[in-house]
């Protein structure tokens, strides 16, 4: 994926508990930490990620974004993100009001905007969830804040430029890149679709 000219390495990390899928844990992203000088961005879609927060940290995690779903204790997850000099990340699930990230953003560096039912890949990207993106990219203006806002599941050029059109600057790609004939193209053609896309405001 380096070679190929991916900007960050997107890890998502599944406990068969919060979503209905097992993916891998800290010991595989400690074991490929070496191996690679990308921004690890670990996408933690597990119960109660608090309890792991150290070992994530410990295995090497540049990022790390957890479900506003499944932590109880955010603010104390937050800070101890902070306290450790992570960047810190949280995520809706298609469900879920974006309204939800809106307590915690002063302590964020990034907020994901699911697109899919967060489990599996393959799936069909959601356009509504867009409105969320908009939303979300209209209160961090309001705010004066340089918020990241990632989108996952289902991003190809296409989506990946309505995407960009709501705000978004982040983007996760799974099965159009690594179902692609050639990664490197296929990385280049998103960044093309997304790039020099200006913003519309909410409700456009
Ligand atoms: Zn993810």
């Amino acid at each position: 994926m380096a070679q190929a000219g991916a900007d960050w390495l997107h890890l998502d990390v599944m406990d068969g508990c919060f979503v209905p899928n097992i993916s891998f844990g800290p010991d595989i992203i400690a074991a490929i930490r070496p191996c690679v000088q990308l921004t690890f961005d670990v996408h933690l879609m597990i119960d109660r990620p608090i309890r792991y927060l150290e070992r994530f940290v410990k295995a090497g995690a540049d990022f790390i974004t957890m479900h506003v779903e499944a932590e109880p204790q955010l603010d104390e997850a937050l800070s101890y993100l902070q306290g450790q000099n992570k960047k810190a990340g949280l995520s809706v699930k298609p469900n879920t009001p974006i309204e939800a990230v809106f307590p915690y953003l002063d302590k964020l560096a990034m907020v994901l905007v699911m697109t899919v039912e967060p489990g599996f890949g393959g799936q069909q990207f959601q356009p509504q969830q867009l409105e969320k993106v908009r939303l979300l990219r209209q209160e961090a203006r309001r705010r004066n804040q340089e918020l990241l806002i990632q989108v996952d599941g289902g991003i190809n050029a296409t989506t990946a430029a309505q995407a960009a059109q709501a705000g978004a600057n982040v983007f996760v790609a799974g099965s159009s890149v690594f179902g692609a004939a050639d990664a490197s193209k296929a990385i280049a053609t998103l960044k093309e679709a997304a790039s020099g896309v200006q913003p519309l405001p909410a409700g456009q």
